[in-house]
């Protein structure tokens, strides 16, 4: 963090647009699903020709009873879809249907790594806008995405750091996957976030001028872009110049943000009730319902994982960022024998989550099974194969797909724990190497990773490191005394 920041406090409150999983339209019987011929879902609602009528889609009403209870909102009785007026080739109603002082529903909020508690102000429902495309020579819109249902989960800016920001985004884009409202796929625009940055001095308690990056489709470019953009204000402000409130755009090629445009406040888009659309009514009959249907979130999951399995917070929190690898890990400890829940999650967390990545492999899809990894934890903890082989098999597990106990069998892996076996390699490795034995005698005891290092080359990494150091140990040590 540059020193320049050290004199303000860091002010971010964070917008975030969350497609949800339906079928259709908010508003329409239209496709909902990404890509497709340009214009090819399409209606005259979501077109916004004359005379058409929207009507809601009851889906979208269910993921917002969801979301609402999963962060503890207040979710409003009666609320109200606003239009949002503005003008661009994107919007063809001239106007966006969204909810501004009736919002679906208020408060609530999520608690970060750290334990802090960030509130949130409010969360509603809205239409997407379509997609500009611009060419060499033209320029084209795609409607396909107008009318697509987003939730906009706008917190207080309470967010004091890039990094609480991108904690918080992380947990709530845990929290609507776990409650299958939406892929919250970053890179197709299903989950992105709009941050608004502002610095005070320290101490000081009068906010200062905000400006908002938009569109944010990463967890690392936001904290690339609340850094850059933090920088850059308070460079601004020491050198006795002023903020200008304004939309900045994040450029994820150079890491720096520059202006879109001077930002809008609220009147500019003069809102006022669709009258196309009823009051949204919801019942309490309708929230209980949701509520019973709700699964274990990734907070309540985390905390049990802690209990039960006996893991340390810092996996735990890793375990159920997501909710496929939550399962994964939760399936492979119903196979667990003697290996621990604790190396299971080591396995998980690192070597098996690393060819997810680079493999671009789904936890569910993914040709290593939970049952082979816990089969593999298995295979250390009863001392059949070392740490060190079972990198070899699990190398081998991602290559061909078999589970661990055919891979060990077949290449003979098991581990040597056969005590005269190992006296008789022991033996014949201090034998052949009396400058090494001299040495020892002398006093230089590290010269016995040369002895370890030789025996483990010629049984092939097979045999058991503990009782090679037992026996090697007592063999030098018999020379002492021996000579
Ligand atoms: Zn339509």
């Amino acid at each position: 963090m540059s020193d320049l920041l050290q004199q303000f406090d860091l002010v971010i409150g964070l917008e975030v647009h969350c497609q949800l999983d339906t079928q259709s339209k908010l508003f329409c019987g239209c496709s909902t699903s990404f890509g497709g011929e340009p214009n090819a879902h399409t209606c005259p609602v979501c077109l916004g020709l004359p005379g058409a009528l929207p009507v809601v889609n009851k889906k979208v009403l269910d993921s917002a009873i969801a979301l609402a209870l999963a962060v503890g909102a207040d979710i409003r009785q009666r609320s109200v879809f606003a239009r949002k007026q503005y003008f661009y080739p994107d919007l063809p109603k001239g106007y966006q249907i969204s909810q501004f002082d009736l919002p679906f529903c208020e408060k609530g909020g999520i608690t970060l790594t750290s334990g802090k508690f960030i509130e949130l102000t409010r969360i509603h429902i809205e239409e997407d806008a379509g997609k500009n495309v611009h060419g060499d020579k033209n320029s084209f819109v795609d409607l396909n995405r107008a009318g697509i249902p987003l939730l906009e989960i706008v917190s207080t800016p309470q967010l004091e750091s890039a990094e609480e920001a991108s904690d918080f985004l992380r947990r709530l884009h845990s929290i609507v996957r776990f409650l299958e409202i939406s892929n919250a796929n970053m890179e197709e625009g299903s989950f992105r976030c709009d941050a608004n940055v502002s610095l005070k001095r320290k101490g000081a308690t009068k906010l200062g001028t905000r400006c908002e990056i938009k569109n944010l489709n990463s967890f690392r470019n936001i904290e690339r872009a609340i850094h850059y953009e933090a920088v850059r204000q308070a460079d601004i402000i020491v050198q006795g110049g002023t903020i200008i409130q304004q939309t900045m755009l994040f450029d994820a090629n150079s890491g720096s943000t520059r202006p879109m445009r001077s930002k809008e406040e609220s009147h500019d888009y003069r809102y006022f009730p669709d009258p196309d659309l009823p009051v949204l009514f919801i019942n309490e009959e309708r929230i209980e319902k949701t509520r019973k249907s709700l699964p274990e979130l990734p907070a309540q999951l985390e905390k049990r994982f802690i209990e039960q399995f006996e893991l340390p917070a810092v996996d735990a929190a890793q375990l159920t960022s997501d909710r496929d690898l939550a399962k994964y890990f939760e399936s492979s400890t119903k196979f667990l024998k003697k290996g621990t829940p604790k190396l299971a999650a080591n396995w998980i967390l690192s070597e098996l989550a690393r060819e997810v990545n680079d493999r671009s492999w789904t936890y569910m899809n993914c040709p290593v099974s939970a049952q082979s990894i816990a089969q593999l934890v298995n295979a250390i903890g009863e001392g059949t194969i070392s740490g060190k082989i079972a990198k070899t098999v699990f190398k081998s597990m991602v290559e061909t797909g078999k589970d661990p106990e055919t891979i060990i069998k077949e290449e003979g892996l098991v581990q040597i724990s056969d005590k005269s076996a190992i006296r008789t390699l022991v033996e014949r490795i201090v034998n052949e190497n009396p400058a090494q034995v001299a040495e020892f005698l002398s006093g230089k005891e590290k010269i016995i990773g040369f002895f370890v290092g030789r025996i483990m080359k010629e049984s092939g990494g097979k045999m058991n490191p503990a009782a090679v150091n037992a026996v090697l140990l007592s063999t030098l040590n018999s020379k002492k005394v021996g000579s």
